[in-house]
């Protein structure tokens, strides 16, 4: 079977094409620009045989038709569609730089595929948490974030530059969904979205460290807190999952059409704040004893368990059939990685 996944150069696009050439599919991946699929190729080929993986450019996914070359040059059976603006910083206009190419990007893949590839099955979206998430209902214990759950807020609610990254992959989820269902009768194809909340792990190739953005960012900027920083370190305090098992979760779902169509796949396996990644580091690396500040563990759980929002998504396991990594081993790997790549540098 052939699998086409756009944002094939991501953290989380990445690990997906890992897992499908390790199962011996065929993959085309989507790059931007033709430098980024040669650095791809060049690091996959140190671990798969590449004769399996093709990459195509794909430069902007907001422009309409932006996939259908090369949905026109191959015979797909799968698509995964994880590309989106996530990276943070000095962005103009907040609307064009995260919504309207999330958006786009959904309605040209799964219009290109229903005009240009009739022979693919099923097509996963990666979405968010953010798509799912109450904000108003954030520490409130007593709202169990479900499967079920949407995020309220419009684009009017919008004031920073995360909030409109939330409210992009919120419209984009609902402009796949209006357009699956005004096309009905016409796709030969079923839909499903993935909801990961922030995904940690490590990085398919540590060399993306250096440039790592999104929650990997995050991760970074903790390592390089000095010793002598004062707490609290709530300041982001969310859900979070492991990038192996998001990939896993993409991967086995495109396998399971029928059964998953419309569904949405939402993926936690804790809670975490800036805290408990300290709590991992001060526990399991007592090489760096004193490297890191302690903050207070005990009020941070204390945090987590009051302030953080309370979920089930239990179902997903079950639709999938799969179980997720603790949080503890995701962040330890994930700083693993780190560690052993600053030695090697
Ligand atoms: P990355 O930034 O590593 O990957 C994003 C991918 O999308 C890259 O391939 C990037 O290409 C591509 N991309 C970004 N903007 C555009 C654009 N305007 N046009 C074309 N391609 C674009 O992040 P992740 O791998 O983490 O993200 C993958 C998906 O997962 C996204 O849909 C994101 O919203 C979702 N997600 C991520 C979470 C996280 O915590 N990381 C949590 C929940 C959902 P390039 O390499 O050229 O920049």
């Amino acid at each position: 079977s052939l699998v086409l996944v756009t944002g094939a150069t991501g953290y989380i696009g990445q690990h997906i094409i890992d897992q499908l050439l390790e199962r011996n599919f065929k993959v085309v991946g989507t790059a931007r620009s033709q430098a980024k699929a040669d650095a791809l190729l060049a690091n996959f080929s140190r671990i798969h045989d590449i004769t399996n993986l093709a990459l195509e450019i794909v430069p902007d996914i907001e422009t309409a038709g932006a996939f259908n070359e090369v949905l026109k040059n191959h015979r797909f059976d799968y698509v995964i569609h994880t590309a989106s603006p996530i990276s943070f910083g000095a962005v103009a206009d907040l609307y064009d730089f995260y919504v309207k190419p999330a958006v786009a990007g959904c309605e040209n893949i799964l219009q290109g595929v229903r005009d240009f590839a009739p022979s693919v099955k099923h097509v996963v979206v990666t979405s968010s948490f953010a798509s799912v998430m109450r904000a108003e209902e954030f520490s409130n214990q007593a709202f169990i974030h479900t499967e079920e759950t949407w995020n309220p807020m419009d684009w009017s609610d919008v004031k920073e530059e995360f909030e409109a990254y939330i409210y992009s992959k919120k419209a984009a989820e609902l402009a796949s969904r209006k357009f699956v269902e005004d096309n009905q009768s016409e796709l030969k194809y079923k839909y499903t979205s993935v909801h990961p909340s922030y995904v940690f792990g490590p990085h398919l190739f540590a060399s993306s460290l250096a440039s790592a953005s999104g929650s990997s960012e995050l991760l970074n900027r903790i390592l390089s807190y000095p010793p002598d920083k004062e707490g609290p370190f709530n300041d982001v305090a969310s859900l979070a999952c492991d990038v192996r098992d998001v990939a896993l979760i993409h991967v086995e779902a495109l396998f399971h059409p029928e059964e998953l169509h419309n569904a949405r796949l939402c993926t936690a396996s804790g809670k975490f704040s800036s805290q408990s990644i300290l709590d991992v580091l001060n526990s399991r690396f007592p090489e760096f004893k004193g490297k890191f500040p302690v903050g207070n563990p005990i009020e941070g759980k204390h945090y987590l368990e009051t302030q953080t929002p309370a979920f089930d998504f239990s179902k997903t396991l079950e639709l999938v059939g799969c179980s997720l990594r603790s949080l503890e081993e995701t962040l330890y790997d994930a700083a693993k990685q780190y560690f052993d790549f600053e030695k090697a540098l």
